[in-house]
This record gives C-alpha cells, structure tokens and sequence, in this order.
C-alpha cells in the first residue's frame, strides 16, 4: 500500500466501517477465481451492507480516481470478477447485502438483494410453495446479483429462460454513484427504453446491482428424472424432439455428457452411482408434473419405450425417488467438479442451432484429434437449449498448465470458427469477462462494437466499473 491510497481507504472506511474494508492479510477468498486461473491483487476488499453503503463506496472511489471490479460468489468462469494484478482496484462484495426483502405471492414475485446465495432466493420461494426456477450446480455459493449481471442459464433454460427472463426489476447504483429505483413487479411496462436489460449480463461494467425482482412460478406437484443412453449425437437430437413432443412445457431440463465426462466423474467422484453402462453419450431428462410423481412417471416410460423401440436410445432408466433423481441431477453436476480436478483446460461455452450440434461436434472432435494427437474431449451441457461446454483437456499425463499456455489460441481459433460458420455464438451463457475479451473484439461485427462502446461510455463515462471487461475501450 502506498501513501497516496491512505485517503482513498480514509474514504471507504467511512462509508462501510473500518472492519469491512480488508486490505491486509489472506486475500484470496475474493483475489482467485473460482477456476484457479485469474489471481489479482486488490488495494482493498470492500463489504458494503445496505444500497446507501454501496453507492457512498462508489461515490469515494469516484472521487480518488479508482476504479471497482463488483463480485458476488466469486464462481463465474471466465475471470470477470476478480481484481486485476494492479492492486490499484477496489473489490467490492456484495456478499453481506443478502436479504429477502418481500416475496408477494399473488404477484408470483420476490424481491432480494444482490449478494443473496441464489439457494436461498430458490428456498425462499419453496417455503411458500413457489418455485424459482433458475438452477445451476454453483447454486450453493453464487449471488442472485452474479447471476443476473452474467445472466446465467443453467438447467432450466429450456422451459424458463435465463436469468434475464426471469427479472422483472433491479435496484442499481450506478458509476456516478446514484441509485436508479427499478424494483419493479410489473409484466408489463413499456415506459421507454429498458434500462433493466442493460444491466442484466453487463458484468459489472454498467453498474452495481444492489437488488433484484424476480418471477416466481407454482411448484409442480412432482420432479422426476430419466437417463437415457445414446450411439450418437443426433440421437440425443431426435429424442430431444419427441420429448418436446411428448412432454410438451412439462419438459424442464435436457443434458447431454459424453462418455469421456462420465468417465472422469467415475475417476474422481468414485461412491457416486453410474446406473446406467458406459455409452458414448448419456441424456439425463427432467420432467415437471403438475399432477405427481406417478402420471410423469408413466409418461417417461412411454416416452422412452418409443424411444427404444425407435432405435434412438439404447438404454434407459427412469429415476423412482427423488433420492435417486438427485442421484442423477448429481451425476451431471459432477462433470465441472471432476474436470476441475483434473486439471486446467480449454473451456468453450458455446451455442449452436440444436439442428447443427451433431454435425459441429463430429466435424470438431475430428480436426482437434489431428491437431492434437490424444485429445481428450469433455462435451457436456445443455443440449436442450443448443449450448454445450465443449471443453479440451490435455491428453493423459500431459502438463495442463503447458498445455493450456501452448494450445489456448489455436484451439479456440478451430472451435469458434466451426461455431461461428454454422451460426453459433462462441459465449452462451458465461459472458466474456476477461476470458473471451479479445474474442468478442474480433468476433462482433463493427456496428455491434461501436453501440456497446457508446452504452459503456453514456453509463460509466470515466471507466471506473470493471474496465477492461467485456470491451476494451481504447
Ligand atoms: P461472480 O463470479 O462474483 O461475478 C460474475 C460477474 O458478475 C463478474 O463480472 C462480476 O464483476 C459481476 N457481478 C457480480 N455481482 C455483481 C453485482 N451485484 N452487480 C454488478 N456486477 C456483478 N453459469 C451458468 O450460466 N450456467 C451454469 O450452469 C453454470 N454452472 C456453473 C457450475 C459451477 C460449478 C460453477 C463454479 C460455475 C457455474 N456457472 C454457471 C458460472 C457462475 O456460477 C454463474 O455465472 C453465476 O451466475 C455467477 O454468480 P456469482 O455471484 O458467483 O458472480
Ligand atoms: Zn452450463
């Protein structure tokens, strides 16, 4: 710490409180991302309690010319919400703004702050018989304020949206250090341009959400689960289409694991269940019942049998307790946990027409094979929504440091261009944060650029939320 911050740390203990400015000691909680790839060094970790809190902190930071990298949970993937290695910017917490502020049932909305674990906004909901519908494995420890300014997706996509559908206002404390009330419940209000969807998946770089409300839906009478074995992609597609078919909006999740994630699952998490034997790809569904476990039971059985009978699935259970259902759930959420326990990779989140995924992954699989000799190839994800995380490892008993330091560029060089020609986008649902700055920078056409640039620049004219973030400015 030099002499020329003490003011700036002046400034920000009076606006939180001197035992909520942390400057000493361990960092790391808030300095390290979640994949141990992006380690900054902050002047100060800052941990604001109310709204008011948030803005004086923002409004001190204006006035010592310094600039704030927002964070929630600290779980996003692509190294947005850690400090750079200046150690000249604030981070600031939202962890302790985690109130539920109201839940109004017969508007099916609740309103929280932004440093709420979304876990708790998911059982604040259930303890009233609700449902809050966005689900994702980091649920534990990312923020209902994380997840909307990285517009999450997770499992639940495919019948509800991402995190932006399911927000109907925000309370936001903007660079200048004014809070803009958008606590809004309302479905519909066309009262001019909507800032809300500015803010949401704008990573920081717009303004701090402080809070949020969001939809609540009825919970259904009854969740139940499947796994259902596949030979080929395109065989999880067409059972994709007969699912939908069948099960219609009682469809609530559709994920797909190749052989090779089931494997590594099996190498690191060996007491979990593998019910079904290996095959090349595994589909695990979910089904939402409004009437209970036993009808969605049966109508998997149907749905499956058919399959079967069809020659798309080759194998198939379906889930007969929650116990065993969560078993499943616990199976797919597993394959992000082993593969960070194997080491480093090259992490593609990407999406793609549903129509095109087979014939991407085929074509890709092949050309990193000969690029790189024992590849190995971890695809898992949303099929249902067309996003996969398409993610390289370093073959067998390779460096993953080195391998991420050697083959990072002409990796991801292959898969975008394979995704952009058939129409994907090369960030589905994590963002860009600094991972894939460059990449949208040369990804995005011109016009795109030159109208997210002058957004940036009307709301955060000095630079000081996040920068170097999503867009580089210069
Ligand atoms: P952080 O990591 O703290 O921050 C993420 C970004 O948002 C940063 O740029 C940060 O500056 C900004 N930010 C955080 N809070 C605020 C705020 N209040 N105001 C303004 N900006 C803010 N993501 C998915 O979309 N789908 C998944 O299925 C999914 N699965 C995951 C599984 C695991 C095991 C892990 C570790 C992550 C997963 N993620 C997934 C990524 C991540 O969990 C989500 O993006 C999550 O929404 C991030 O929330 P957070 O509170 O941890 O945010
Ligand atoms: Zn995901």
């Amino acid at each position: 710490m030099t002499a020329m911050n003490l003011p700036l740390l002046e400034a920000l203990r009076a606006a939180v409180g001197p035992a909520q400015v942390l400057s000493e000691g361990d960092l790391s909680a808030w300095e390290l991302d979640w994949r141990r790839r992006w380690r900054g060094r902050a002047l100060a970790v800052v941990r604001p309690a109310s709204t008011a809190e948030v803005a004086a902190v923002v409004r001190a930071c204006a006035a010592h010319g310094a600039s704030i990298v927002p964070q929630g949970g600290n779980t996003g993937l692509v190294g947005g919400g850690v400090p750079d290695a200046s150690g000249t910017q604030v981070l600031l917490s939202l962890q302790r703004m985690n109130r539920i502020r109201d839940v109004d049932e017969a508007n099916l909305t609740l309103t929280a702050e932004a440093g709420c674990l979304l876990q708790t906004v998911q059982q604040a909901a259930a303890e009233r018989g609700l449902l809050f519908p966005l689900s994702l494995a980091a649920e534990g420890s990312c923020t209902l304020g994380g997840n909307l300014a990285s517009n999450a997706g997770g499992t639940q996509v495919l019948r509800w949206g991402n995190a932006r559908e399911l927000c109907l206002g925000l309370e936001v404390v903007t660079a200048a250090g004014e809070v803009w009330e958008g606590l809004s419940g309302l479905r519909k209000d066309n009262t001019g341009y909507d800032l809300r969807d500015l803010f949401i998946g704008s990573e920081g770089t717009l303004g701090i959400i402080t809070a949020a409300t969001v939809k609540l839906a009825p919970q259904p009478a009854a969740t139940t689960t499947a796994l259902a074995a596949c030979a080929t992609l395109a065989d999880g597609v067409a059972l994709l289409k007969l699912a939908r078919a069948r099960l219609g909006a009682g469809l609530t999740g559709f994920e797909v694991m190749n052989r090779f994630a089931l494997d590594l699952v099996a190498r690191h998490f060996p007491a979990l269940p593998r019910p079904l034997p290996a095959a090349p790809w595994t589909v695990l569904l979910e089904q939402s019942d409004t009437e209970g476990e036993a009808p969605a039971r049966e109508r998997f059985e149907a749905l499956l049998g058919a399959a079967l009978e069809a020659g798309t699935v080759a194998d198939a259970v379906v889930a007969g307790s929650l116990a065993q259902s969560s078993a499943l759930w616990q199976l797919r959420e597993s394959v992000p946990l082993a593969q960070a326990e194997e080491g480093l990779n090259i992490k593609h989140d990407i999406s793609l027409p549903v129509s095109s995924i087979p014939d991407f992954v085929q074509h890709t699989d092949a050309a990193l094979r000969s690029l790189i000799p024992g590849v190995r190839l971890v695809n898992f994800g949303h099929l249902g929504d067309g996003n996969l995380h398409y993610n390289v490892q370093a073959p067998e008993g390779g460096d993953p440091e080195r391998f991420l330091v050697e083959m990072e560029h002409p990796v991801n060089t292959l898969v975008f261009d394979a995704v952009m020609a058939r129409g994907g986008s090369f960030s589905a649902e994590h963002g860009i944060g600094e991972l894939k700055r460059d990449e949208l920078a040369a990804r995005k056409s011109p016009v795109a650029l030159a109208l997210m640039r002058s957004i940036k620049a009307a709301l955060d004219p000095q630079g000081r939320l996040n920068p170097g973030r999503v867009l580089k400015m210069d």
